[in-house]
């Protein structure tokens, strides 16, 4: 007898980062979803072929809606009997100084980045607790660890993510379902495709492997986290950051 594939939402998962982890997860055999905000078929193209001839779905949502999440859990259960892994790796930037940042850009770094673990996680965890199994990975940040300049915003809603990673996975750690967050360091992706020059170098001299992160290096974290064998690891939060962050 053959064993059904997991079924696997990834947000943002049209992103770098997210696209990477589609990819290793399609790879190890889930069926993954990659859910995202509206794509043009030049974007979904891209995404097609960097999957590597495997298949993976695509999924309309924006996950700072509380309705729209609940109903892509649901859609997603519906067509596929169930929902075993999910990662929240959408997210994005609004960087400012704290004196020049609006109310605007708070709200939605805050809304993007942390409301949407909310929205998600709750509308998911029901039928995961019911089944006895579930992997929920939340992409959080250093910046969430360490602070970065110009980002209150971003590092409140990242380190924000660790304390409701912590909590969640308290409430749901009897029932076979496990949470975790990852932190990754730098890593190239649109999202950091903007950095000048000068700021790029001095961010690889701190880091000691000596590279910038690949998306690969974070989507290795999530397979690891996401294994069907993994299920003593819950309310960790994986740093992946070439050794620019350690502790213990
Ligand atoms: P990215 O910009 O390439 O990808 C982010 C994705 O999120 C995009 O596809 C975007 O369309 C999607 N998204 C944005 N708003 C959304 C919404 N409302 N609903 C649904 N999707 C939405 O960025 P990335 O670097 O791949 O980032 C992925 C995750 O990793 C983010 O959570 C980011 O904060 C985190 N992260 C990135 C870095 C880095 O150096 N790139 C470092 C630490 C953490």
């Amino acid at each position: 007898m053959t064993t059904p594939p997991r079924i696997a939402l990834v947000t943002g998962g049209l992103g770098g980062i997210g696209r990477a982890i589609c990819r290793q997860l399609a790879a190890q055999g889930a069926h993954v979803i990659a859910a995202d905000l509206p794509a043009d078929a030049t974007r979904l193209a891209a995404f097609n072929d960097a999957m590597d001839g495997l298949h993976v779905e695509t999924l309309t949502l924006d996950v700072g809606d509380a309705v729209s999440c609940a109903a892509a859990i649901a859609d997603v259960e519906a067509r596929h009997g169930r929902l075993d892994i999910l990662v929240n790796a959408a997210g994005i930037t609004r960087d400012s100084t704290l004196r020049k940042m609006s109310v605007e850009q708070w709200d939605d770094v805050l809304r993007v980045n942390l409301d949407s673990a909310f929205h998600l996680c709750r509308a998911a965890v029901e039928g995961m607790v019911a089944r006895g199994f579930g992997r929920i990975v939340n992409i959080s940040s250093v910046s969430g660890q360490t602070g970065n300049f110009g980002q209150t915003n971003y590092a409140a809603a990242k380190a924000g993510l660790h304390g409701f990673t912590m909590s969640l996975a308290r409430e749901v750690a009897a029932k076979g379902v496990t949470v975790n967050s990852l932190s990754p360091g730098y890593v190239e992706t649109p999202m950091t495709a903007a950095m000048p020059p000068e700021v790029l170098a001095r961010t690889v001299a701190t880091v000691p492997v000596g590279r910038v992160g690949q998306p690969d290096d974070i989507a290795r974290g999530v397979v690891f986290l996401t294994a069907d064998d993994a299920g003593y690891i819950t309310g960790i939060n994986l740093p992946i950051n070439g050794g620019m962050l350690m502790g213990f």
